[in-house]
């Protein structure tokens, strides 16, 4: 195995990463970004960007995302394509192993990994992806504005997700599988309260339906083999997200959901020289602003690190 010695290693390329490459290029700790599995991250199965500031007139999450890695790449940034399938945390410099094969000692680390988002595995639920299946309300909801609309899941996301979708949508039916919520109650109370959501308890969605301008419906069954159809537009799955902390767990505090757990307002976790944005430390905001913001602080938090450790 070859290693390679580096000052600032970055684990992730979605907006969290690319925005604490870009900042830990322009103050000189010569960045390496390792890109993952989805380079560009979860923003790259959106379709339209429209609420990042500074597009006004929307951007693709594609676009937006290769403007961001160019940005880094221009100040000098590293970016590579590669899966840290290791890491070892123990002692700095930190080993992190890239591919099975790579070892790279980081001085300072920054995990960046985002969070996946759970799907129910349905081949329709695929093919109709970005084409009305979407899970992100606050992303993609605005294109549903006064139609009818279904969401996945009976947690605070998804109580959260069907609230603000009621805002700007007809109606909205919320798809439980069991008969209760997972939801807090003051959550659950509003969306007794809010008229246009439907909640369909006992139920499990068999398919989702469609043609080739996408999503028309959806087939659901109750617990009571009852098989039954509702016409909707749009179809949003919150059914948790998994944040992609696993390879770390061994060295790095997570909450009981995996989220990595940062101290107080800065990207610090438990193991100092090792900082976390984005995605894998957030589970409530999960937006592409908190998430460059949060690496904007990863940065500096690094950058202020090797400056007290040299
Ligand atoms: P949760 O794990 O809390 O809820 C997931 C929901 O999806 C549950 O109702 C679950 O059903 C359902 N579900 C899971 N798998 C399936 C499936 N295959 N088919 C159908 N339904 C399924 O995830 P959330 O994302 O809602 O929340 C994560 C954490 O973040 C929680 O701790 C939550 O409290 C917190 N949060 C807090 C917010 C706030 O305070 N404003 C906002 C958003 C999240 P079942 O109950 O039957 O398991």
């Amino acid at each position: 195995m070859n290693n390679e010695r580096v000052k600032c290693l970055i684990i992730g390329s979605g907006p969290a990463g690319f925005t604490a490459a870009i900042y830990a290029s322009r103050a000189a700790l010569e960045p390496v970004v390792y890109e993952g599995l989805q380079p560009g991250g979860q923003l790259t199965t959106t379709t339209e960007v429209e609420n990042f500031p500074g597009y006004p007139q929307g951007v693709s999450g594609q676009q937006m995302m290769a403007d961001l890695r160019a940005q880094a790449e221009r100040l000098g940034a590293d970016i590579r394509y590669g899966m840290v399938t290791e890491a070892d945390l123990s002692k700095r410099p930190f080993k992190v192993t890239v591919d099975d094969e790579k070892v790279i000692e980081a001085e300072t680390l920054i995990i960046a990994t985002g969070a996946t988002a759970r799907y129910l595995g349905l081949p329709s639920e695929s093919k109709y992806r970005g084409m009305g299946v979407s899970a992100c309300a606050t992303c993609d909801g605005f294109f549903y504005r006064g139609r009818t609309v279904a969401v996945v899941g009976g947690g605070d996301t998804a109580c959260e997700e069907a609230l603000y979708l009621a805002s700007i949508c007809k109606k909205v039916y919320m798809v439980v599988r069991r008969d209760v919520f997972r939801a807090s109650k003051a959550m659950q109370e509003r969306v007794a309260a809010t008229e246009n959501i439907e909640v369909l308890w006992n139920s499990n969605t068999q398919e989702v339906l469609g043609d080739d301008m996408g999503v028309t419906g959806m087939r659901l069954i109750r617990k009571d083999g009852v098989v039954y159809e509702k016409a909707i537009d749009g179809f949003f799955l919150a059914i948790g997200h998994h944040p992609n902390s696993d390879i770390f767990k061994e060295w790095i505090t997570t909450d009981e959901n995996g989220y990595i757990v940062t101290d107080g307002r800065s990207s610090k976790t438990n193991v100092p020289g090792v900082f976390a944005a984005g995605d894998v430390q957030d589970p409530n905001y999960r937006q592409a602003i908190t998430a460059a913001a949060s690496g904007c602080k990863a940065a500096l938090d690094a950058e202020k690190f090797i400056l007290e450790n040299k």
